[in-house]
């Protein structure tokens, strides 16, 4: 069987990998820890694969497989647009953060990333803090998102956050003629990191902020300290806003929530915000909504670690490249419009052009 023949029929493992085009997936196993992950390493096209690691009790190996390999497709997207030298990667491990981590867990975990040699860098993701990327560091120098204290870039959020508040303005710009958002009415869903520093931005600007959260304890916290305003946490999709900004979780924009929605665009810092990037995306163009790419405007985050891994962080430094995602928003916006795509897909799109083109570039020396 010739190997395409053999790429269109398989449906195992292969035929995931070969879906969206991975390089190199690698399957991690240590029966002393327990530790199970796998590292999805997408295109390493313009620069080593950079991506977090997440921690979460996967239903099944396929669901991780699943995760895994569409979160670092996004990754080398990310990187792409915003202009960075970097691929796409990603990683998981498979269990429950609250009972298997462990300094030798980590470690060995930080040896797997090592054993690639600087293809993949590592970095926080869900359920993973900090002090674990210290002790991966103690068996690799490929990771990032270390303590301001060892070096590192501290904590990201704030820089996503600015980000996804520019962003937002820029699609602003567009929807409603300017970018002032004085006045306008703006459901945050999800107040952790990145929502609760988003909120101060707005607030700062004289928004009618509207917040949700699993949490109530947030949610109190955050309307006692700035004055944002509380509502329950399934009313958020059809409340009468300006914009929707999606700071939870992924796959929120959706068959079931779409047709509720009244606001004119859609900005925020959640990961995957269309359940279907395709279907989605252009239901929502159908219904006049704006879409802001998640995985642009929220890439103040990578822009902060990317910052980390050139050597001598610069918070500063950090800010003013996130301050590009305005620009980059506005000039795929009119992309979109002027190829009569979803902004998603335009988004994608001009990721692909840059990465085949600079790809070009090197192969030429
Ligand atoms: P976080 O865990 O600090 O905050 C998420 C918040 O959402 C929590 O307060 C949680 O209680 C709440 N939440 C969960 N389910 C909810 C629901 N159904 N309805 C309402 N609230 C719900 O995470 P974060 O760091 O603030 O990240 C938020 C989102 O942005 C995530 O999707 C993350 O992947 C994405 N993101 C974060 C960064 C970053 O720098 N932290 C960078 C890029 C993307």
């Amino acid at each position: 069987m010739q190997i395409k023949e053999l790429e269109k029929s398989s449906t195992g493992v292969f035929g995931a990998v070969t879906q969206w085009g991975h390089e190199q997936v690698v399957f991690c196993h240590d029966e002393a820890t327990g530790l199970r992950a796998i590292i999805a390493i997408h295109n390493t096209t313009l620069g080593p694969a950079l991506g977090g690691t997440r921690m979460w009790s996967y239903a099944t190996e396929q669901e991780a497989l699943t995760d895994v390999l569409r979160l670092s497709r996004g990754m080398t997207f990310k990187a792409a647009i915003s202009g960075l030298n970097l691929g796409g990667g990603k990683a998981v491990i498979i269990g429950d953060a609250n009972r298997v981590k462990t300094e030798a867990f980590m470690r060995r975990f930080g040896k797997f990333v090592n054993s690639l040699g600087g293809k993949y860098y590592t970095a926080e993701d869900v359920n993973m803090k900090t002090s674990d990327m210290e002790y991966i560091a103690m068996e690799t120098k490929y990771v990032t998102g270390l303590p301001e204290s060892m070096g590192g870039g501290g904590d990201p959020s704030p820089v996503t956050a600015y980000g996804v508040y520019l962003g937002m303005k820029a699609t602003a710009k567009k929807v409603f003629g300017k970018d002032d958002l004085t006045g306008k009415r703006i459901g945050v869903q999800g107040v952790g990191q990145v929502g609760m520093h988003l909120v101060e931005h707005l607030i700062k600007e004289n928004a009618r902020v509207f917040i949700t959260d699993i949490s109530q304890a947030k949610v109190d916290a955050l309307a006692n300290k700035t004055g944002a305003i509380p509502v329950p946490q399934d009313e958020i999709y059809s409340l009468d806003l300006d914009i929707y900004a999606p700071c939870a979780l992924g796959a929120t924009v959706n068959d079931e929530t779409i047709p509720l929605l009244k606001c004119a665009m859609i900005a925020g810092a959640a990961n995957n915000q269309l359940k279907d990037e395709v279907k989605h995306g252009y239901m929502l163009a159908d219904r006049g909504i704006v879409f802001a790419p998640d995985f642009l405007i929220n890439a103040g985050g990578l822009i902060n670690v990317y910052n980390e891994y050139l050597g001598n962080y610069n918070r500063q430094r950090a800010y003013q490249q996130a301050e590009k995602i305005y620009d980059t928003c506005l000039s795929i916006l009119a992309f979109a419009d002027q190829e009569k795509i979803s902004s998603q897909e335009a988004a994608i799109q001009l990721s692909e052009k840059r990465i085949r083109e600079i790809g070009n570039l090197r192969s030429r020396n």
